[in-house]
């Protein structure tokens, strides 16, 4: 098996000032990447100030433009047996400067348009079929380029001008619910997914009648930020730019690598410097390289190209840096045919961003470290810490996971469709096992799961639960608070298994948390029901995003509570966790291979703002002992990044003793 070589955005966002093309060495570009055996490269058409980077008769050309650079960058790319994927955004500030009736109003009536910048655009306006649509077309035509790399920032956000009011109007006789508590809410939600997806094929099967083979990649859409199944996803890699800090690199990874075609994390470090790599240390950039390549992604790099059409020698160092680095990986793994081996499945649902039957779909606030779709972090964080290889998978991909030596995890969902829900069912019914937590989702109709056998009252119990103790020495000490809303669970026919204990006197002191009530209550913690040949176990309390906070003492009893349930194949024990690992075997289980991150020392910004969020890891690491444990039934010959190692095998698992002071190494086994 291979990582993919990396791909390379040379950005070109401009400002009207800039001389673009002054000094050209498009080129020597592109020959930089041939050389580095880089494949495909993202080429600029027309960026979000409004401008297109090459002579154009349909829309603005830069005006300072001094040279054809989508022109010339593609056919340089063509020369040399690559791709190039035109980034054209769908925002543009000229065309608002030009046509205020093309702008995006929002609920309040106000606009976006940002002096010499970028505005935010209706493409129900106008805009779509007059302006944007002609401009892909052309470069599609000019230039025959591989695809498009389609920005949509604020493009399929709702919007209340006259245009799309009327729309609405003639949809369903109302208004566009503007108030979050309308109840208008909900079908407003459908009609602007239903209405995306549809403006969506029309301009995928637009651009096809000019090139068939185009891919159209509409950034972030299906992706984490975005989970739902836009129209193409299932001929196109999922593209996009997480927050260039931890954990956002290894999760992005790990959630693409539920879909059957390789994705793109596309890491830009914005405001730093005019390279997107700015700043950043060999190790930062071998790290998120790193964190991409153990899931088996791609890491497409967000640079930028100097205004002259040049590349920076610091673009040109990092370029290498992080080709030699897929390359050095590649060395590591063994060559044959391995797949990613989760123990666990997490269900990352859609409701987490757009809530119950895709109601916020338009307006949710995109998840976000400050969002509310951050408590998400709780659960896969939670499982890397613990040692436990897992699996991110969305609604739209996680049915092609199920396995019944897997356990999955649904934790958080407040709602999903009926189809998620048949498979799930059918997963329980046929012999797997499922661990919901936190909430009990809500079907479409508004009942519940049939197979978990609980329900619960319209308010929470309580705000916080203290855990019991896992083991009879325990129950003096101290018990352990998992803080955040527990149910009035009711059994409907699942067994209890475990309680946990209230505050006392079933409220708060002051602000903070009571202390532990002397007797367990009888609302359960903890429940299983039997389905078909299945089980499936509700935890009610938010042990998963509380994990949040990293307690450690948590991490020990959810640890406790999964080894309880499901007996993983591979652990990493570790004393506190800040590192992953990802275990891969091959199908007839001879030959593994662990690739294990170290997220220790990274070095935060204390703007702790999405765009500004930029780490750097720091040398020399921190040295932690750990174990790895892999159940091979039989002895294995191991490595450790190539060099033999040592291995005790006893009982039918493997342990292997080593240090982690590297942001990565591989550990492979192989049967003897
Ligand atoms: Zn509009």
């Amino acid at each position: 098996m291979k990582i993919p070589k990396p791909s390379w955005s040379y950005g070109m966002q401009s400002r009207a000032r800039s001389r673009v093309g002054a000094a050209p060495a498009i080129a020597e570009a592109v020959e930089e990447a041939a050389k580095q055996g880089i494949t495909e490269a993202i080429v600029f058409g027309k960026d979000h100030t409004g401008f297109c980077f090459y002579p154009t008769e349909k829309g603005v050309p830069h005006p300072k433009l001094q040279v054809d650079l989508t022109g010339t960058m593609t056919a340089e790319l063509h020369k040399r047996n690559m791709k190039a994927i035109a980034y054209v955004n769908m925002m543009d500030g000229e065309a608002g400067r030009r046509r205020s009736d093309w702008l995006l109003v929002s609920a309040s009536g106000g606009t976006c348009n940002v002096p010499e910048h970028f505005a935010d655009l209706c493409l129900y306006s106008g805009y779509l079929e007059e302006y944007l649509m002609p401009v892909l077309k052309e470069i599609a035509e000019k230039y025959r380029v591989d695809g498009f790399f389609i920005d949509t920032m604020s493009a399929f956000r709702a919007c209340y001008c006259p245009k799309c009011r009327e729309l609405y109007r003639q949809y369903s006789g109302k208004e566009i619910p503007a108030d979050p508590e309308d109840p208008e809410i909900p079908a407003y939600g459908l009609y602007k997914k239903a209405l995306t997806e549809k403006t969506v094929i029309e301009m995928r099967s637009e651009l096809f009648k000019i090139n068939p083979d185009l891919k159209i990649i509409f950034k972030h859409e299906g992706g984490p930020l975005m989970p739902w199944a836009i129209p193409g996803l299932d001929q196109v890699p999922v593209s996009g730019d997480p927050r260039a800090c931890y954990p956002w690199p290894s999760f992005m990874a790990n959630y693409l690598s539920s879909f059957k075609i390789t994705g793109d994390v596309f890491i830009e470090r914005f405001l730093r410097g005019w390279g997107d790599r700015s700043g950043c240390s060999r190790e930062t950039m071998a790290y998120k390289t790193a964190c991409i390549s153990a899931y088996g992604q791609r890491f497409c790099v967000g640079d930028r190209l100097h205004p002259e059409c040049r590349m920076a020698p610091g673009s040109i160092a990092a370029m290498k840096y992080i080709v030699s680095t897929v390359d050095e990986i590649n060395r590591r793994l063994p060559d044959c045919d391995m797949d990613l081996a989760p123990d666990f499945l997490a269900l990352f649902p859609s409701s987490s961003v757009f809530g119950k039957n895709w109601e916020l779909f338009g307006r949710s606030g995109r998840f976000d470290f400050d969002g509310p779709g951050s408590v998400f972090f709780g659960l896969p964080i939670l499982l890397a810490d613990a040692g436990f290889p897992f699996m991110i998978a969305p609604e739209m991909t996680f049915a092609e996971h199920l396995k019944k030596d897997r356990l999955l995890i649904v934790s958080g969902a407040s709602w999903f469709d009926d189809k998620t829900n048949a498979t799930i069912r059918n997963f329980v019914f046929n012999g797997g096992k499922v661990l919901f937590a936190e909430t009990i989702p809500q079907l479409t109709g508004g009942q519940v799961p049939d197979y978990l056998k609980v329900s619960a009252g319209e308010t929470p119990w309580q705000q916080a639960v203290y855990l019991p103790p896992w083991r009879k020495t325990e129950t003096d000490e101290e018990k352990i608070l998992c803080c955040g809303d527990v149910l009035d669970l009711r059994l409907n026919g699942a067994t209890p298994l475990l309680y946990g204990y209230p505050q006392y006197d079933f409220t708060l002191m002051g602000g903070g948390y009571n202390s532990c009530a002397a007797e367990q209550s009888d609302v359960p913690l903890l429940t299983v029901n039997h389905f078909g040949k299945g089980k499936v176990w509700f935890l009610n309390a938010p042990v998963f995003t509380d994990y949040c906070d990293r307690a450690l003492e948590h991490l020990a009893w959810a640890k406790t509570l999964l080894r309880k349930i499901h007996r993983p194949d591979c652990e990493l024990v570790s004393p506190a966790g800040g590192l992953e690992v990802v275990a891969r075997k091959s199908p007839d289980s001879r030959c593994r291979s662990f690739m294990l991150l170290h997220h220790g020392s990274l070095r935060h910004s204390l703007r702790n703002k999405p765009f500004r969020m930029t780490e750097q890891v720091i040398l020399p690491l921190p040295e932690i002992p750990v174990v790895l444990k892999v159940r091979t039934g039989k002895n294995q010959r191991v490595t450790i990044d190539g060099k033999k190692a040592p291995g005790v095998f006893r009982k039918g698992v493997m342990e292997v003793r080593l240090k982690m002071d590297k942001t990565w190494k591989i550990v492979n086994m192989e049967e003897k």
